[in-house]
């Protein structure tokens, strides 16, 4: 098997992301949790993303995953590479995104590489090389004031050129106006000025399919999920890539269904209720969590109920609630708490014989896809936007999964997700 495009992207739900950009656009797709192990079998794929956690991990780290990660991908054979990171461009002077695609750059021999988070339909563009979060600069956005990220500066050339040592160049709008041709012109005259990366602004979807196809030759490639839109069409021109009806097929996988929530978003708070009033539902109590009382009763409550139909365990309170429980237990540890009840509910319950999961909350997701050990997710249709139906790969049990972070999904997103889900 050959793997087409291979991916790296920055952190879990961006690999999410761009899975899902490229199955809609005909790839099969899947993601890898980590840098996976030598010996991974995948069946059939045209696209690879192995999600790593290196946008805030410090530089030299995040280099050393990324190179493991493509050396991973390499030894599948990828004709082409996609650094994937947030369409806000979220970084900091020192990094990710300039040592982190350096070091893939020097290793791919790559002399040029286009840098390009633009993702119109979410209202990200970049205008002679400034980065617009709909009709605001990124810098007058919540994102100056991010926690990890503050992203103070709008103008990408400048951004990324305080994070590599290289020369940072720009195809301005009118030159990606006109088309491939003449941005693949302005790209080799970048290269000739000595520049080894290229800000590319881009408005529409129009431009992100010009763009994707000026870079069909280039061997890495980075940007958002946007620029991933026009790259499947390369694969198809080339004659490597079939036309695929079914890119969002998944093998089907029957079994009992649970649902974990551990997200208190409003969203989530108004999908439990919609739930509840179906289907049996299980409220945890974080302070009896800590006095080491719940578990075995509520594993056992679910084991009973779930062999006649989806049932629901939350901890999921209102804001007053998850406060009062915050000052008793402290924060950390009420969060800390319950995501390792979850991951215990996950385990017991597959080991039980649950198959189809849906979990809300993304520190919930991760705790469990970390609890089952799961090493990677083929990516299938969208259940609502932003959150695809998934089917395990690698070891274990197969499980169909659907993660969801906090604000994601209509009130019916439960019961839906397990009527969508293969
Ligand atoms: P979201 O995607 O909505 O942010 P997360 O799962 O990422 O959801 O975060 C929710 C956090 O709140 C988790 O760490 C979870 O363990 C914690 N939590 C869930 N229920 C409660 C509760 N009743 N009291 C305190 N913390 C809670």
């Amino acid at each position: 098997m050959t793997v087409l495009l291979g991916a790296i992207a920055d952190d879990f739900t961006g690999a999410t992301d761009l899975c899902g950009m490229l199955v809609r656009n005909g790839m099969r797709a899947v993601q890898l949790i980590g840098v996976p192990r030598p010996d991974l079998e995948l069946e059939e794929v045209d696209a690879v993303t192995i999600a790593l956690k290196s946008r805030t991990a410090p530089v030299k780290e995040a280099v050393e995953d990324s190179l493991l990660a493509l050396d991973w991908l390499q030894s599948r054979g990828v004709h082409q590479l996609f650094f994937k990171y947030c369409s806000t461009f979220d970084s900091t002077p020192k990094g990710n995104i300039g040592p982190v695609g350096d070091a893939l750059a020097d290793r791919l021999g790559a002399s040029i590489v286009i840098a390009c988070p633009a993702f119109p339909e979410n209202g990200r563009t970049v205008y002679m090389g400034h980065l617009f979060v709909g009709d605001r600069l990124l810098s007058e956005t919540h994102m100056a004031h991010h926690p990890l990220t503050p992203m103070t500066d709008s103008d990408l050339v400048r951004v990324l050129g305080r994070q590599t040592p290289h020369k940072v160049g720009l195809v301005a709008y009118p030159t990606v106006r006109r088309g491939p041709a003449f941005i693949r012109d302005r790209l080799t005259e970048l290269r000739h000025e000595g520049c080894r990366w290229a800000i590319v602004d881009c408005l529409e979807n129009e431009d992100l399919l010009a763009i994707g196809e000026a870079v069909a030759d280039q061997r890495l490639v980075s940007g958002g999920s946007g620029i991933a839109m026009g790259l499947p069409a390369n694969f198809r021109r080339k004659g490597l890539l079939p036309p695929r009806e079914d890119a969002a097929a998944l093998p089907s996988v029957t079994g009992p269904e649970v649902v974990l929530a551990g997200s208190c978003s409003a969203v989530t708070l108004a999908q439990i209720e919609a739930f509840r009033s179906e289907r049996p539902a299980r409220k945890l109590d974080p302070l009896a969590l800590a006095r080491g009382a719940e578990l075995p009763e509520v594993i056992a409550w679910a084991r009973e109920h779930m062999a006649s139909g989806p049932v629901l365990i939350y901890a999921s309170a209102p804001p007053e609630e998850v406060r009062r429980i915050q000052q008793e237990l402290g924060r950390e540890r009420a969060s800390a708490i319950v995501e390792e009840a979850m991951a215990v509910f996950a385990r017991e319950l597959v080991a039980a014989g649950a198959r189809r999961l849906v979990v809300a909350g993304g520190e919930t997701s991760g705790a469990v896809v970390k609890a089952l050990g799961i090493e990677g997710l083929a990516i299938g249709r969208e259940i609502d936007p932003g959150v695809p139906a998934t089917v395990t790969i690698g070891r274990g049990p197969r499980l169909a999964l659907a993660l969801k972070s906090g604000n994601f999904g209509r009130r019916d997103f439960f019961l839906r997700a397990l009527a969508t889900m293969p």
